[in-house]
């Protein structure tokens, strides 16, 4: 299996494997994106081959099963998501895969935001203003 930096499977092994049947997330392999929010990889098109559009795109390999509750560093254990949605992923342990898978499932980052009368807000942080009437 190829690998990439420390040591975790490049994030095209990750997005082969879950772009496979059965698998649940949306995983298109001609357009690299986040598995939680969907976040787009934007101008990856220029490179003929898929693999190349994944590589170094600037998406993170984030851990299902935490790497700190021993979570492998394992195609299985691992999904292409955009910093935002690794930042703000909860700590999965041992037997929560599946809350993990959920969580991607239900739009990563998006569950924490919160729509005020400003906007968009994560964190305290306003993302995105509403314009006034
Ligand atoms: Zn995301």
């Amino acid at each position: 299996m190829a690998t990439g930096t420390h040591g975790l499977p490049s994030l095209w092994e990750i997005a082969k494997y879950w772009a496979g049947p059965g698998k649940g997330f949306c995983v298109d392999l001609s357009r690299p994106a986040c598995a939680g929010c969907g976040c787009p990889v934007p101008n990856r098109e220029g490179y003929p081959e898929f693999e190349d559009r994944w590589t170094d795109c600037g998406l993170h390999r984030g851990h299902l099963i935490n790497a700190c509750a021993g979570g492998p560093d394992v195609v299985e254990n691992l999904v292409p998501l955009c910093p935002i949605c690794n930042y703000n992923m909860p700590v999965f342990g041992q037997g929560e895969l599946q809350a993990a898978v959920d969580w991607v499932l239900d739009g990563g980052w998006i569950q924490k935001a919160k729509i005020t009368e400003q906007g968009l807000v994560l964190h305290g942080v306003l993302l995105i203003k509403f314009a006034s009437q």
